[in-house]
């Protein structure tokens, strides 16, 4: 590898921290052969359940030059929403943290634009995309890849400085750098987040059935909730946490420093009958910026009247 390609390296995850960045490592830009067969196998098996968008684009999600031409390197960014204090749980319905503040979509993706514009002012023009959560790009593999972590067996990325509660995000890019190794998987012999499940949407390690997670359930599903979930909710509204609750790494969980990612106030007061009867008023009032605005207010209403069926 180039002297140049090092110093660049450097200088991408410099500029990356100094914008809150909590992690930043490089994956050379090529075909993810590993990975084919599983996501075929995953796909043949009907574990996408509606979100078509994971079948499609098959080959472009395997091949990043498919998305940028020319590319050479893959950067892969963590940023923690791990919130100072969580929601209190009692006497109320739960939405998964990184749901608390505002959509993270808009907050992650503008800080990748400006960290492309600041390398391109220091290093000259280079061609590149920024993606945040997008279906076309395997986020998690890359992040592998690129030495930020391992797939649990939850099927999400866990770092050992942090744990999982973070986004991940990637710029990619025409430009050569000097790849970071991957890393080992430090879940062993742990089975936590499968005996936590209360869907058996993890029905082997490192397989994630997401027609059974209640993070599909509650956001991507389209359609009435099935019956079979009815007592299976554990009070979750929009996402679900367990499984990153009761993962031993998240110990090591650091709260953001992002003021964007705060909860709106009036959150932490919805009880259970305040969330029974919310109004479109109350939903569009709290939830304006926020990721949940993506099941719309039918969308929480039923989840929320499913959850009412188990509520603990
Ligand atoms: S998010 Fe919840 S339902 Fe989905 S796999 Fe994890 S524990 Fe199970
Ligand atoms: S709970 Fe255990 S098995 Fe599951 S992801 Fe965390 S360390 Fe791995």
């Amino acid at each position: 590898m180039s002297q140049q390609a090092a110093r660049h390296s450097a200088l991408v995850k410099e500029t990356a921290h100094s914008l809150g960045f909590d992690f930043c490592g490089i994956a050379k830009a090529e075909f993810l052969e590993d990975e084919a067969p599983k996501l075929e196998a995953w796909l043949k098996q009907g574990m996408q359940g509606q979100m078509a968008y994971m079948a499609n684009h098959f080959d472009k999600r395997l091949d990043p030059t498919l998305l940028v031409p020319g590319a050479k390197s893959v950067i892969s960014l963590g940023y923690t929403y791990f919130p100072e204090q969580s929601i209190p749980e009692d006497n109320t319905y739960h939405i998964a943290r990184y749901a608390y503040g505002q959509d993270y979509h808009h907050v992650i993706k503008s800080k990748l634009r400006t960290l492309l514009e600041k390398l391109t002012e220091k290093i000259g023009n280079i061609e590149g995309r920024a993606f945040v959560d997008s279906a076309p790009v395997m986020e998690r593999q890359w992040a592998q890849r690129a030495g930020n972590g391992w797939i649990g067996k939850n099927s999400l990325l866990l770092n050992r400085q942090l744990g999982s509660y973070f986004f991940l995000a990637e710029l990619i890019i025409d430009l050569e750098l000097e790849p970071d190794g991957p890393v080992q998987d430090y879940c062993g012999t742990c089975t936590r987040c499968i005996d936590a499940c209360p869907t058996d949407a993890i029905p082997q390690p490192y397989v994630v059935d997401g027609s059974r997670c209640i993070s599909y359930l509650t956001i991507e599903l389209k359609e009435a909730i099935p019956n079979e979930f009815e007592d299976k909710m554990e009070n979750w509204i929009f996402g679900c946490d367990i499984c990153q609750e009761v993962c031993p790494w998240n110990r090591f969980a650091k709260p953001h420093q992002e003021p964007a990612f705060g909860a709106h106030p009036d959150l932490a007061d919805m009880k259970y009958e305040d969330w029974e009867e919310i109004t479109r008023d109350t939903f569009q009032k709290i939830f304006k910026k926020s990721a949940v605005k993506r099941t719309k207010y039918e969308g929480l209403v039923r989840n929320i009247q499913m959850a009412a069926k188990g509520k603990k």
